[in-house]
């Protein structure tokens, strides 16, 4: 049995595969909505615009945060010292440990950390420091500076500066 419709123009009874209504010579086109693939694209476009937006969303949070970063990273130094930095005394030096985060937003070929060492006194005895090679942009750094204190006179230590580029 062939599906049996209504013809659109006429309301005659007519075969869904028919091309004309044979009563009133209408096209027998089904309406547009009724055509299983336009619901097909119109979910494909649905579903390719929810995720475009969600993508777009993604994108402006990530504009939003970059923009937060630019602005940060004028507040925030370029590199940042990230959580405690502890110090460990053997016989031979002082090891300042701690983590360095790269925020100057590119790579960095090298980096050296510098702190200044200080006796029982305030008096700067020296210095200790570290280095690394390729820290990438937001890239985090563990350093272990260290600085000879054979004398163990080392009693505090304060960062002096961090170079890179
Ligand atoms: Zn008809």
């Amino acid at each position: 049995m062939p599906k049996i419709i209504k013809c659109s123009v006429c309301n005659e009874d007519i075969a869904a595969s028919a091309k004309i209504c044979p009563k009133c010579g209408a096209k027998n086109k089904k309406p547009f909505y009724k055509k299983w693939w336009v619901w097909a694209i119109v979910v494909v476009i649905v579903a390719i615009v929810a995720s475009s937006s969600g993508n777009e969303g993604t994108t402006t949070t990530g504009e939003n945060g970059n923009g937060t970063t630019t602005v940060e990273s004028v507040k925030k130094e370029k590199y940042e010292i990230i959580g405690d930095v502890t110090s460990e005394k053997d016989a031979f030096g002082v090891y300042i440990k701690g983590t360095l985060k790269n925020n100057s937003g590119r790579d960095c070929s090298y980096l050296q950390i510098t702190f200044n060492l200080y006796d029982g006194e305030g008096n700067q005895i020296g210095t200790a420091f570290d280095n690394i090679n390729n820290l990438e942009k937001d890239g985090t750094w563990k350093f272990k500076a260290m600085g000879i204190d054979a004398d163990g006179e080392v009693a505090s230590f304060k960062l002096a500066e961090v170079t890179g580029f």
